[in-house]
């Protein structure tokens, strides 16, 4: 048994200590009660470390809840808000429907320029002939060339027509377009507008994150190092969760169920013990005060 002037442990490696000060009366005070000062004064005692073990596994549940709410805001600041992703298909659905039928435009004038080459083509090949014409010396090569423009001629009004027929329609649809443009425009100011809203919730979550990110390390330092090395190599491994309650002799982040000798362990409360199957730090609800 350590016997110190002031207070001694009432078993070794217990987490109960007789406090004989004249300030606490004589009480028997559980780890949960210890002051910091006391604390720091066990610590640097021989086998005083081990009654700080469940002061340790109380700030490490403290500091996994803290982890839990910090991956929920992180995943909360990463996605993008539902409504603004409704405003983008509304955008992107009216974006296509305009482009549809610009698309349509373009290829009926595509098909107008064409028209209109071969029209010039024909002109041409006409004026041609009408020089031949006047050099003809018989009737009949007169009349074979008047032929050849006269059909050259129908040709061209054929297609004329066809040119025009092809402009009324891309007119009328430039003009019935109107409606399509209209849902366009808005979908797009309200997508725009979103985009604005979304960067500065964005913003905000950022800042909510880094605030509790700035606590959760605050929190960290109280914990001793060699426990917080363990714990948050468990909590990247075991996504987000390094410590775990032990309830019914079962591991409640792996749901397997410990042996006797592993549960008395625990209950020792010595050192930091590890689920052998998803390697948490196992603690017991009733031992800590959180
Ligand atoms: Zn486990």
């Amino acid at each position: 048994m350590l016997r110190e002037p002031g207070w001694f442990f009432l078993h070794p490696g217990s987490c109960r200590l007789y406090d004989t000060r004249p300030s606490s009366r004589g009480m028997t005070v559980g780890c949960e009660l210890f002051t910091e000062g006391l604390k720091t004064e066990i610590a640097q005692r021989p086998g005083g470390h081990h009654l700080l073990v469940p002061d340790t596994l109380a700030k490490l549940v403290s500091l996994q809840s803290l982890d839990k709410e910090l991956v929920k805001l992180e995943a909360e600041a990463k996605a993008q808000p539902g409504w603004m992703a409704a405003r983008e298909r509304n955008y992107l659905e009216a974006k296509a429907v305009v482009e549809q039928i610009e698309a349509k435009i373009r290829e009926k004038e595509l098909l107008i320029k064409q028209k209109e080459l071969d029209i010039a083509s024909r002109e041409e090949q006409m004026a041609k002939i009408e020089v031949q014409l006047n050099a003809v010396k018989t009737n009949r090569d007169f009349d074979t060339f008047k032929h050849q423009i006269e059909g050259l001629r129908a040709d061209n009004s054929l297609v004329e027509d066809e040119v025009l027929a092809l402009m009324t329609e891309v007119e009328e649809t430039r003009r019935g377009m109107g409606p399509e443009k209209e849902t366009l425009a808005a979908a797009k100011k309200e997508y725009d507008e979103g985009k604005a809203e979304a960067q500065t919730t964005f913003a905000e979550m950022q800042k909510k994150v880094q605030n509790h990110r700035s606590l959760r390390d605050h929190k960290a330092e109280e914990i001793p190092p060699e426990a917080l090395h363990l714990y948050n190599k468990i909590l990247g491994a075991r996504s987000g969760s390094g410590i775990s309650s032990v309830i019914d002799q079962t591991c409640q982040g792996c749901f397997m169920e410990i042996t006797m000798h592993e549960l008395t362990l625990v209950k020792k409360s010595d050192s930091l013990i590890q689920c052998k199957f998803c390697n948490r730090i196992l603690y017991l609800p009733e031992d800590i005060s959180v």
